[in-house]
């Protein structure tokens, strides 16, 4: 199975990093699985008309680039009885990330966002409400944070994924082996009928040896 994927170097604000197009086979099953990520090849072969080693070779390149993080069960909180609160924390910008870093091992916190203007945006739930009183209690011991806003979430409107299916999407190219964002020309890895991109040639040799060594057990 050929896979169709030609990289370009895209200029990002900051740097150059290296992406690939999507075509729209991509995108059909990238919003069918968004919708349920438990299809069969088959079920989802069905639906974006195209043949099951399509899917199976196309979903496979797409989990190797990273763009498909993985597939996750979608629990309803309120209904487990959970309380949620979205907090922005405000400090000094040289200590945000040190701050970042304290909570994101916290399992209260399951969103954790740098803001642009400086702030950390947090969002934590809870079983009851005394351990939210817990938290605010820690965040008044970390001497960095200089003010915080805390609301608790009443009603949940909309609550979706992020990432935005549509099609002509470019997405960047992540490396198969170090999976750090490739910056310049990819080393392609064709083994399969899958692509694997690496962003440098030691990290092509250190893929190579570890895909012989796999298959060699297998
Ligand atoms: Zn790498």
């Amino acid at each position: 199975m050929n896979c169709p994927y030609t990289w370009k170097s895209l200029l990002e604000p900051i740097i150059n990093v290296t992406a690939v197009d999507l075509d729209e086979t991509d995108v059909n099953i990238l919003k069918v699985l968004q919708v349920n990520g438990r299809l069969s090849f088959r079920q989802i072969s069905e639906r974006v008309k195209v043949s099951v080693p399509t899917v199976s070779s196309k979903i496979s390149s797409m989990e190797n680039m990273g763009i498909i993080r993985g597939y996750q069960t979608d629990l309803d909180s309120e209904r487990m009885g959970e309380l949620s609160v979205v907090l922005t924390v405000k400090a000094k910008p040289s200590e945000l990330k040190s701050v970042a870093d304290r909570f994101q091992a916290d399992e209260h916190v399951r969103k954790l966002f740098t803001l642009s203007n400086g702030r950390l945006l947090m969002i934590c739930t809870f079983s009851g409400s005394h351990l939210i009183n817990d938290f605010v209690g820690r965040l008044g011991d970390v001497p960095e944070i200089i003010e915080y806003d805390i609301a608790n979430i009443i009603n949940v409107i909309k609550e979706q994924q992020r990432a935005l299916v549509e099609q002509n999407m470019i997405v960047v190219l992540q490396c198969s082996f170090c999976k750090k964002e490739i910056r310049d020309d990819p080393f392609k890895f064709k083994a399969d009928g899958r692509d694997y991109y690496l962003c440098c040639q030691t990290c092509l040799k250190s893929f190579q040896e570890k895909y012989d060594k796999v298959k060699g057990k297998t």
